[in-house]
């Protein structure tokens, strides 16, 4: 039986977890731990066997046990790694992945980036820690696993659920520190013409090792110098994503340093995002440091995504194009438009 053949009629769902608020506990001085919970997860997992349909088989596998702003692009690769490995299983219907909030949207799509497989993948977590008198967790888990088990969710990639909010990998952030809706989609807000929006989700051409290239975000806020940009050129970024103003636009003496990397540079690639919560970062203004004067250096502008998921997908591009130097980083600006979500 191929994964497209899967029986949905005894739904089999495989948890992986990795820590997180979800099974975080609270010391007696109030602090809430994210990770080392392996009686927590257990519990988690028992009470959930508790509530859930019988026929719904579930099993768990330990990824990691750690709060999410510890993890970076070895974790990412390395849970890259374990969906697949679950998924080369015909027999498994979906997975779910607790997380931490913190850092959930940066793994939300280096998985939809991998994730070519028609079997949903949803991402869940929690607000408030296992101990909790009103913990969100056991909700959340319940109601990823229900998503993850219901041929509705097929063909949609990486979801996250939280909060009775389900959304695509794609444009999602971390939207409240502490309320239970944690996270919102930038998107467009009329599908394109042509395909809908769920079913333009391209995968990448090969296996990205996020550990392998270093992709720096600087903030650009106004009135701000290149002393940051230059710091991470320097420690060997082969992409940056600037974090600017409106569209995408940056200070003048960024601006100035882009304009420099672009001459003596080639094999950099540079990418404009926003500061702004929502809405489209576009190659538009004219004038100095404006999106439009980027784009003739050779700035892609970020659309729908934001930093943390600009980087996510600029490192993965890199990490599998092929070629070096300048010859990968003009393949790596052919591609975007490709990927950055539709616009
Ligand atoms: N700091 C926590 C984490 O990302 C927050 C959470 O899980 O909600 O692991």
């Amino acid at each position: 039986m191929t994964s497209a053949e899967t029986s949905t009629d005894t739904p089999h769902i495989v948890i992986c977890t990795t820590g997180g608020t979800i099974t975080a506990s609270t010391t007696s001085d109030g602090a809430v731990i994210a990770g080392d919970s392996d009686p927590a997860t257990a519990a988690m997992l028992d009470q959930l066997r508790s509530v859930l349909p019988g026929e719904i088989r579930v099993s768990a596998r330990a990824v990691l046990d750690a709060d999410s702003s510890t993890f970076g692009p070895a974790e990412w690769d390395l849970l890259v790694d374990a969906v697949s490995d679950v998924l080369a299983d015909p027999d498994v219907t979906g997975v779910v992945v607790t997380h931490g909030t913190d850092t959930l949207e940066e793994t939300a799509i280096a998985l939809d980036l991998h994730h070519d497989d028609p079997r949903p993948v949803a991402l869940t977590g929690a607000q408030r820690p296992a101990d909790h008198p009103e913990a969100d967790g056991p909700a959340n888990l319940l109601d990823a696993v229900l998503l993850a088990a219901d041929p509705v969710s097929r063909d949609l990639g990486v979801l996250v659920v939280l909060g009775r909010a389900i959304l695509q990998a794609r444009g999602v952030r971390k939207w409240h520190t502490t309320d239970p809706v944690a996270f919102a989609r930038n998107s467009p807000d009329h599908p394109v013409e042509g395909l809908p929006p769920e079913l333009e989700r391209p995968t990448l051409t090969g296996r990205a090792r996020f550990a392998d290239v270093r992709v720096d975000v600087v903030a650009c806020p106004p009135g701000s110098d290149a002393t940051a940009l230059h710091a991470c050129v320097s420690a060997g970024a082969r992409g940056l994503v600037l974090e600017g103003s409106g569209s995408g636009n940056l200070p003048p003496e960024v601006a100035g340093a882009v304009a420099q990397l672009a001459e003596e540079r080639p094999d950099l690639v540079v990418v404009a995002t926003s500061r702004v919560p929502r809405g489209e970062a576009t190659a538009t203004y004219g004038g100095h440091g404006g999106g439009a004067e980027l784009a003739t250096r050779g700035v892609l502008s970020a659309g729908y995504l934001r930093s943390g998921q600009a980087r996510v997908l600029l490192a993965a591009l890199l990490s599998t194009t092929d070629g070096a130097g300048a010859d990968a980083a003009a393949d790596v600006r052919r591609q975007w438009d490709r990927y950055h979500l539709y616009s």
